[in-house]
């Protein structure tokens, strides 16, 4: 590729396809480089996608990759009372990673885009000090491939990141270091509900997950924050498999056939996004919600803006990261406040004792729960109020401040 209008995109998961989707529609040649040679294996993920993200992108869900449209969800308190959210109509679905990540990336293929797979990114190429391109090694050969601009969408232990000085390091605390299974043989009480768990002692900060996967199947996963807790997130995960009461009603006979081990970042964005000549989408940008810990839904509507300002940019022949700000202004536009919010609120979250998040569990609707995790204003106040809990009525206060009640 020798074009004056060159994108290089490290990285062939969501954030990638769906900026490379993006580009091409703009007029820009794109090349995706990725180090695996099949794109979403090994499964790091509990598979779960909303309409809205892909909506945003204007993105379809690939068909084949559907598993079990999804409703809503169920979330049990640590004294599992639960808080519900269905819908009439399906608003997500539970999918196969392994079809998902590679029909996007095949529609990217079909859009025009050049694909290198088995093409580890080693280092960057500047010029002037602009990035200008990557060095990778394929074939155990060491080549140079020239960009115009290079994006970096290759995921939580993002090289670009590293390369271009826009990550900090992580502190175990800005990630959750995750585990699941894949089972059979389950027996699930909501075959289209997604299903939570919190506490303290079950998943310190973060929560267990079962999502349906239609005939049987399940993925039944935990995230735990970096540095919390006193075993490993397996631990945490067999243990509640094993003894826990919601596990036993659905999971007894339930067989093991796929394990899943990733870390998350979930300590919000990374300051800055773009240098002269480069940016970061997805993961690697740290668009992953503080508290879901989804990813994917961002990292294709983020995926679809850096797509369109890095193609303008290239055929404008300005790279600069003045110009290449336009990308971070207008994802921060969406979603800068939904990240920030939800940093606090789990920062919040943390600190509150078990039987506390059991109380707001008895005075909160599904809807509100979907409206925080948005965060978006919630009208529980004077719901809280009138219990006259103290603890629940101080938490209150801390959510006002948050402006969230
Ligand atoms: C256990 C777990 C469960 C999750 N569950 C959900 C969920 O249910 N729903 C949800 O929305 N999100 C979930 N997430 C988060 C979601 O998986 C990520 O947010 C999403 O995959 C981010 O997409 P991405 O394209 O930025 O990165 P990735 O999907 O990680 O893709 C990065 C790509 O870059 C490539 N790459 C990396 N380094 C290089 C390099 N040096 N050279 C070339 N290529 C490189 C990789 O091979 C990979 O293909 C989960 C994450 C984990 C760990």
């Amino acid at each position: 590729m020798s074009s004056d209008n060159h994108i290089i995109i490290v990285g062939g998961g969501p954030a990638g396809s769906a900026t490379a989707l993006s580009a091409r529609r703009e007029g820009a040649e794109v090349t995706i480089v990725d180090r695996k040679t099949h794109v979403g294996i090994p499964v790091q993920c509990g598979e779960a996608i909303g309409k809205t993200g892909p909506g945003i992108a204007e993105i379809e869900i690939p068909e084949e990759s559907i598993r079990v449209p999804i409703r809503g969800f169920r979330v049990y308190s640590p004294a599992l009372i639960s808080v519900d959210f269905a819908e009439k109509e399906p608003s997500g679905y539970i999918i196969d990673r392994r079809v998902f990540d590679k029909e996007l990336l095949a529609r990217a293929a079909e859009a025009g885009s050049d694909v290198l797979l088995g093409a580890k990114v080693i280092g960057l190429k500047r010029s002037k000090g602009t990035v200008s391109g990557v060095v990778v090694r394929h074939n155990g050969e060491r080549k140079t491939i020239k960009a115009n601009v290079v994006i970096g969408a290759d995921g939580v232990n993002s090289e670009i990141a590293r390369l271009t000085g826009l990550r900090r390091s992580f502190k175990p605390a800005d990630i959750d270091s995750c585990f699941g299974y894949e089972m059979v043989n389950c027996n699930l009480e909501f075959p289209d509900l997604m299903e939570f768990l919190l506490g303290s002692d079950l998943c310190p900060r973060g929560y267990i997950w079962i999502f349906p996967k239609g005939e049987g199947r399940a993925n039944v996963g935990i995230g735990i924050g970096g540095g919390f807790g006193e075993h490993t997130a397996q631990q945490y995960l067999d243990h509640f498999i094993k003894h826990h009461e919601i596990a036993k009603r659905q999971l007894a006979k339930a067989k093991i056939v796929e394990c899943r081990v990733g870390a998350l970042p979930v300590c919000g964005p990374n300051e800055q996004n773009v240098v002269d000549g480069a940016l970061l989408v997805g993961d690697a940008a740290g668009h992953v919600h503080p508290i879901t810990g989804g990813g994917m839904g961002y990292a294709m509507v983020c995926g679809s803006i850096a797509g369109q300002v890095a193609s303008k940019c290239v055929s404008k022949g300005d790279v600069s990261a003045a110009r290449l700000q336009e990308y971070e202004t207008k994802w921060r536009k969406r979603y800068g406040d939904e990240f920030a919010q939800s940093l606090k609120l789990r920062d919040l979250l943390i600190e509150t004792e078990d039987e506390t998040l059991d109380r707001l569990a008895r005075i909160v609707t599904g809807d509100s729960v979907v409206k925080m995790a948005s965060a978006r204003k919630v009208k529980i106040f004077a719901k809280a109020m009138a219990t006259r809990d103290r603890k629940l009525i101080s938490l209150m206060r801390e959510l006002r401040k948050l402006k969230m009640v």
